[in-house]
Parts: structure tokens; sequence; C-alpha cells
């Protein structure tokens, strides 16, 4: 069967045991358009009862999906591949919609969650066991490698489609079984679209199955429930340590992928062309809203006029407005909350003493009340201590920090309690690589810009960033167990 896919088409409904169901209190929340501030959808908001009902769905189908085939399993993922392909410009659209992504997020998107997968479908081949040999004699070790079980994954508004996907795609594939929670501000790409998805799969009734509801509502019964083995959690630390307590107190593994603060480091001798194109893209690509965008520019004293003055003008050659506008590079702000976060950190920011070199203002767009447009913005002088700079702000910001020598550099970068990507700009590549060496981030990125995910490359978090990685063998291990099987070949000398 082959869903259309538009924002009009019902979403009022949870996905449970492969029914399209209706939350048991019936209450309902709306979606918001950022770029029209219009509501143009609802979806259900899930009770307790709800969420205990799509984790009974999701025990009883999980032991009968996981001892399927591996080729089975692989053939479900591809097929999801196939739904996403020919979705594809109807996502993109969904995107636009529901989170205010411009034409670019869309098929960035896109792409990615594909990428993931197609890492996934490579799983269930892949999900090898050992053969150890043993002190003692005549027995044979085996490790049997399998699926935990039931995979809870939580995930955030920012890039819904590829961060659900990247957690919910393997774990599938693992032959494990899902209850996914989106973000109250992605619903449909970050979560029900899924279930549209695998609808045009062979996957079995109950493996798949989506609650949405606000995290404040029903979010701690969803990371505490019993019948959950692993939580996969990708948002903000200050939730993600919640979260992983939760979990923990019930044994489930906590996979948690949190905020950043992702230092871009400009050295003396750098290619100030490409350090520039490096650092506008991830400065203002999806208006700044990517946990390994760029927070703090930390730029050597002896180009960082230049450097303040050429990120100026490009950010201000950027085009602000509605994300429905095919040439627009940035668009909205997810709400007015983030928004007024965002500008609050400008503000203190400037009082503390830096200089607003361009944007800190809302872009107004006609017929729209209260745009969630921010102009792209350029403070310089800033210093690690300043707003702007030691939060994560979320937002088309680009506060500008000078240093005099490597050292200071590194210092700067590392004086934060996160540690989730960087990137290093220098010519020569040993000053490069020893930088980003001690950078104290589990991701950096030497002549290029810290916005990286490769679905067979290893992705983690240090210090409040995260625990545990995502991608290829780092998660399968975190979605799988290993079973001893011990046999005793010939009789063992039990003498006491
Ligand atoms: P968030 O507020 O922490 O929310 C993340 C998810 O947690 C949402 O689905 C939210 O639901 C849910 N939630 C809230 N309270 C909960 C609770 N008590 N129990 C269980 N779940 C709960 O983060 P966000 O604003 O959506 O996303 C932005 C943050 O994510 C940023 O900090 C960003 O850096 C981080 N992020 C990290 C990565 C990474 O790979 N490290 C990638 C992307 C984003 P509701 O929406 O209903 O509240």
């Amino acid at each position: 069967m082959t869903n259309d896919l538009t924002i009009d088409d019902d979403w009022n409904a949870l996905y449970i045991d492969g029914d399209w169901v209706s939350s048991e209190e019936g209450e309902s929340l709306a979606v918001e358009d950022p770029s029209t501030r219009e509501v143009v959808a609802e979806v259900p908001s899930a009770t307790e009862a709800d969420v205990d009902a799509a984790y009974e769905s999701a025990v009883a189908a999980q032991e009968k999906w996981g001892e399927q085939l591996p080729a089975q399993r692989q053939a479900v993922i591809q097929q999801l591949m196939e739904a996403v392909d020919e979705h594809s410009d109807e996502i993109v659209e969904l995107l636009t919609e529901e989170v205010g992504g411009t034409h670019v997020m869309g098929h960035t998107s896109i792409h990615i969650a594909n990428d993931h997968a197609g890492e996934a479908a490579t799983l269930p081949r892949r999900m090898k066991g050992e053969h150890a040999d043993s002190n003692i004699p005549g027995k044979e070790n085996l490790l049997k490698r399998g699926p935990k079980g039931v995979v809870t994954v939580i995930s955030p508004w920012n890039f819904p489609l590829n961060l659900s996907m990247r957690a919910v795609a393997p774990a599938i594939a693992a032959g494990n079984s899902v209850v996914l929670k989106p973000s109250t501000n992605s619903p449909i790409t970050g979560g029900l679209l899924f279930g549209k998805l695998f609808e045009e799969t062979d996957l079995p009734d109950g493996v798949l199955n989506i609650v949405t509801g606000r995290g404040s509502e029903i979010g701690d019964s969803i990371a505490s429930h019993p019948e959950s083995d692993v939580v996969s959690f990708t948002g903000s630390t200050e939730v993600g340590q919640h979260v992983a307590g939760l979990a923990g107190e019930n044994l489930a593994v906590p996979a948690m992928e949190l905020g950043g603060n992702n230092a871009f480091i400009v050295t003396r001798d750098a290619d100030l062309d490409n350090a520039l194109d490096a650092a506008t893209f991830a400065s203002f690509v999806h208006q700044g809203q990517v946990c390994i965008s760029i927070n703090r520019h930390i730029v050597h004293e002896d180009i960082y006029d230049e450097y303040v003055e050429r990120l100026t003008e490009r950010a201000e050659e950027l085009i602000t407005g509605s994300a429905h506008k095919p040439d627009t590079d940035v668009g909205p702000i997810i709400d007015e909350s983030q928004r007024d976060e965002m500008l609050e950190y400008v503000e203190s920011t400037i009082e503390a003493g830096a200089t607003l070199e361009t944007g800190g203002e809302i872009v107004n767009i006609d017929d729209v009340d209260d745009s969630l447009v921010v102009a792209p913005t350029v403070l310089s002088d800033v210093t690690n201590e300043m707003s702007a700079a030691c939060n994560e702000h979320f937002g088309p910001i680009a506060p500008v920090i000078p240093f005099s020598d490597v050292d200071e550099a590194v210092e700067i970068a590392n004086d934060t309690e996160y540690g989730l990507s960087g990137a290093v700009h220098a010519d020569d590549l040993a000053v490069a690589k020893d930088i980003a060496e001690r950078m104290e981030t589990g991701n950096v990125h030497i002549n290029d810009q810290p916005i990286n995910d490769e679905a067979h490359v290893p992705f983690s978090g240090i210090g409040a960033s995260g625990m545990g990685s995502y991608n290829s063998d780092a998660f399968l291990h975190e979605i799988t167990e290993t079973k001893w099987i011990s046999i005793q070949h010939e009789p063992r000398d039990y003498s006491l």
C-alpha cells in the first residue's frame, strides 16, 4: 500500500500494534508551522495507558521478529529506504511545515536518514557471535549475539527524521521491537511518519509502536517503563540526565546523545576562504539549530578583524524568511521560547561588552504575527564567559572569540562541560592534528566544520554531551547482547 503523505492527512492517531488508534482520552496537540504560525495538524496527546499499550504490543511482537532470518530483516529496512526515496518530496514539504526546515535541511535530512537506514540494513548479516578458547580442558566457549528486546527511542525536534531513523532502523534491523516517542515539536516527521513509511514494508504488526504526547506528561512513564530494555535518547543534557536516571533505575541501557557547545578554531595560517565557507555553513544552516553546529568561533588575533568583517558580510548575504520559499537560507526558529531565549543570550552578551556586528533582531515576514525568523547574528569581542558563548545557544548566532596562541585556543575550546563536536582550520596539518587531539570532544574535524554524521562511523559525545555511541557496530553493541554458551565435550575434573 502506498500512502499519500501530506500535512492535510489525518495524523491524529497513535500507531500501536499495526493500527492507527485514538489516544485513550481523545485529547490532541496542535502542530504549528513555524514559518506561518498557523496550526497545520493535530496529533494525539497520549496517556500512560496508551504508553502501556505500546509496550505491551512491542513485547508481544519482539520474539518472533527477532527470530526472522537476517535476509528478511534486511529486506524490510531496504523497503523502508525505498519508501523514503519514493516520498522524498512529500517528506521535505512536511519538514518545512512542521519544523521550519529549509529545502537544504529537508534534502539533507533525507540523505542522512537513508544513510542510517542503509547501514542498518547491513546489521542483520553482521550480528556475529564469537568463539573463545577455554582454559578448561575439553570446553568450547560460544558467544551468541541477539537483540536486547524492546528499544525505547526518544527523539528531538531539530533534525527529527534522521535522528529518529538513526535509532529506529538499527534497533529493528537487529531484531528488537521499538516504542518511539518523538518531540512535541515534531510529532509527525520524528514519529508518526515512520508508521506510514513502515506500512509500505513487510514489518510485522507491533514491532514499531509510536506514541505522541508531551514529555512532561508521559516522558517519565516511557523512560522508566519496566518493559524497556534500552532507552535511546537524543535531546538536551538536562532532560537526558533525568531520563538516564530513570532508565538506570530500571536497568535499561541508557544510550544518550545530548547537547553541545562546539568550538571552531581558526589558526593564523588557515586558508581563510575555506574557513569562512565552513563557518558560514555550520553557524547558520537550519538556523543554527543543530547539536553539532558551531557555537563558538575561536580565531587567531592576527586574522581576527578580517575574519569578523568577512563573516559579517557573509551573514548579511544570507536570504532570510519563510522556509516555504525555495531560496531561503535561514528560516524560522522552532518556537517563541527558543527564539526569545536566544535573543536574550545576544542581549546579555552585548551588555557584557561584546559588539553586535550584524543581526540580533527578529525579521518580520508579511502576514505573519510575531515572526520566528531571527537575522543571522555575528558578535565580536566575545569572551568565553559571555552567555552567547557559554550556553548552547541553538540559533543563528556566531560569537567570535580571539586567541593569541594555540594553548589558549585549546583552553578556551575545552572550557565547557560539553564535548560533542568541533573543528580546526590550519594549513599545517601537524598543528591541526595536535589541536584536534587536545580538544576534549567526541568528534572533531580538520579543515572542515563540525556538522558531520556518517552512519558507518561511530558518533559520540563526551562529558555533558552524552554516554555511548551511535552508528554502526558501536550502536549495535548497545541494542544487542551476547550470551555465553559453553559446551563441555569431555568429562571435567571436579575434584574438591
Ligand atoms: P529536549 O527538550 O531535551 O527533548 C528531547 C526529547 O525528550 C523530546 O522528545 C521531549 O519531548 C522528550 N522529553 C522531555 N521531557 C521528558 C521526560 N521527562 N522523559 C522523557 N522524555 C522527555 O530536547 P529538544 O529541545 O527536543 O532538542 C534540542 C536538544 O537536543 C539540544 O540540546 C541539542 O543539542 C540536542 N541534540 C543532540 C544531538 C546529539 O546527537 N548529541 C542531536 C540533536 C539534538 P517533548 O518535546 O514532548 O518535551
